[in-house]
């Protein structure tokens, strides 16, 4: 549709987990159905305030959280709530419990990587507090993963499939992506990815057998299929704010790109409106579209701060020299790299022609897409692209709660998008149970334990006292143990 269109990022089976046991007027809990891969080892967690990240984020103060088979069955007052007697308990006293946060725009590894820097990279997440990730392109090893990790097989978040890319490229037309779509359905991939490069008959081929299929599909937008054709069809997920900046234009600049002239970005992005902008947002929040911002790598790619300084910070010790050289190089040439298929673009309309003001005022812009969603009480999911440049598995997911609160996103809002949203959003688009994302009996014991409220301070989300998977707990010196040997490993 338009010739102003960005440089995109290239990026980018269930397992019922039974019925949730609940509570009954009298506050017992039925047995829980243990979580597949779950620690047997009942833990409790005494004396903690619980940010519960239930409707209107209620915290309990001073409370017992009992874990048995994987599942949190209870949560009481620290001072009447039975242990078991041979549950493990860990002090929570002075501390907060929070449901462990997602990564929603994450790249597994491939086939072709060792499965040991598979497993370190899985642990990566582990160490942030991220339990859940959501793969946004497929490889064959993906859905293997998926139930690896679902059944303790290897210790590491829950892991969401999306399909390998529908591009320009691979679905060059309708018929070939129905055989895809098809393929991939069957494969057992939770989602579709789509890349842009789709043109319109295509796309709407792709819906038509996605909806046969039972298949969502979410990533990027397709200049030549627009973001309000994207919201109009019923697409799960939008990443990187796509189509938001070019659809923000004013009228007249929309007809000219229309009209195939092209406009150059610096006019794209100085014609948007805070009016035009507030009316995409109510848009996408009555489409029930999700948005998964991804606004940490938008800026690390736009902003002037130089590789050098990415390539000294502190979790570069978990990067290969080969990842540090990789992202070195996309960093200087502004140039996004698939990292997972080896195909790479410069950008449809060339990332060297946008100049340091014109950088500044599309980051500027992006946050005001971003401020606009929440709101208009759009569904926001968090995610980040790792490992896309200068992007650690999991230490990324802390750089983008930094730019979201930088943005206006207040911190309850922050965190309900990596987590009980992402429960909403597991269960209406991906046919999952709602069973985590947040602290309440029957939930799955997928946990972080920090030393501050997070709603006050979400740099403590940084340096977790321990993190709980599928009630296998890791306490801060344990997650450090690991983390040491996977930086001895990567030698970055
Ligand atoms: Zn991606």
């Amino acid at each position: 549709m338009t010739p102003t269109r960005l440089p995109f990022i290239a990026c980018c089976a269930i397992l019922t987990l039974g019925t949730l046991a609940c509570s009954d007027s009298s506050g017992a809990a039925e047995p829980a159905d243990p979580v597949s891969g779950a620690s047997t080892q009942p833990m409790a967690f005494v004396g903690v305030h619980v940010l519960t990240m239930t409707d209107g984020n209620p915290i309990l103060e001073d409370r017992t959280v009992i874990i048995e088979g994987g599942r949190i069955t209870d949560i009481g007052p620290a001072g009447t709530t039975p242990v078991p007697d041979e549950a493990t308990t860990i002090d929570g006293a002075g501390r907060w419990l929070l449901p462990g946060l997602a990564e929603m725009h994450a790249h597994l590894p491939g086939p072709d990587t060792p499965d040991e820097r598979i497993e370190d990279i899985l642990f990566l997440y582990l160490a942030n507090g991220v339990t859940t990730i959501r793969s946004m392109q497929g490889a064959p090893n993906h859905p293997e993963l998926r139930e690896a990790t679902a059944s303790g097989q290897i210790l590491g978040p829950t892991i969401f499939s999306a399909s390998p890319s529908l591009s320009g490229t691979s679905a060059p037309d309708p018929e070939t992506a129905e055989g895809l779509v098809r393929r991939h359905a069957a494969a057992g991939y939770d989602l579709l990815k789509l890349h842009p490069g789709l043109s319109p008959e295509t796309y709407d081929r792709i819906v038509e057998v996605a909806r046969e299929e039972g298949i969502t599909w979410a990533g990027h937008v397709s200049p030549e299929v627009g973001l309000e054709r994207s919201l109009q069809t019923g697409k799960s997920t939008i990443d990187h704010l796509d189509g938001y900046v070019e659809s923000s234009a004013s009228p007249e600049v929309r007809a000219r790109a229309q009209a195939g002239e092209p406009v150059p970005l610096s006019e794209v992005v100085a014609s948007a409106t805070p009016e035009r902008i507030a009316e995409l947002a109510e848009m996408t929040r009555d489409a029930g579209t999700w948005n998964v911002p991804t606004m940490y790598l938008w800026e690390n790619f736009y902003n002037d701060v130089p590789a050098e300084e990415l390539s000294a910070l502190p979790e570069m010790r978990y990067a290969t020299p080969r990842e540090l050289e990789q992202w070195t190089a996309q960093k200087e040439n502004r140039v996004f790299v698939e990292l997972l298929e080896g195909w790479r673009t410069d950008g449809a309309m060339g990332a060297d022609d946008v100049d340091a003001e014109t950088a500044r005022a599309l980051i500027d812009l992006r946050r005001e897409i971003l401020a606009a969603l929440n709101t208009a009480d759009a569904g926001l999911l968090m995610g980040t692209d790792s490992p896309q440049m200068f992007m650690v598995p999991g230490f990324a997911v802390h750089h983008e709660i930094r730019v979201m609160a930088q943005a206006g996103v207040p911190s309850s809002t922050i965190l309900e998008s990596g987590s009980r949203r992402v429960a909403e959003y597991a269960a209406s688009e991906l046919g999952y149970d709602e069973d985590f994302g947040h602290v309440s009996p029957g939930a799955r014991a997928d946990l972080i334990l920090v030393d501050a409220n997070p709603l006050e301070a979400l740099g403590a989300l940084r340096d977790p006292a321990g993190v709980m998977v599928r009630g296998h707990w890791l306490a801060r010196e344990e997650l450090q143990r690991r983390l040491d040997e996977i930086s001895e490993r990567a030698g970055g």
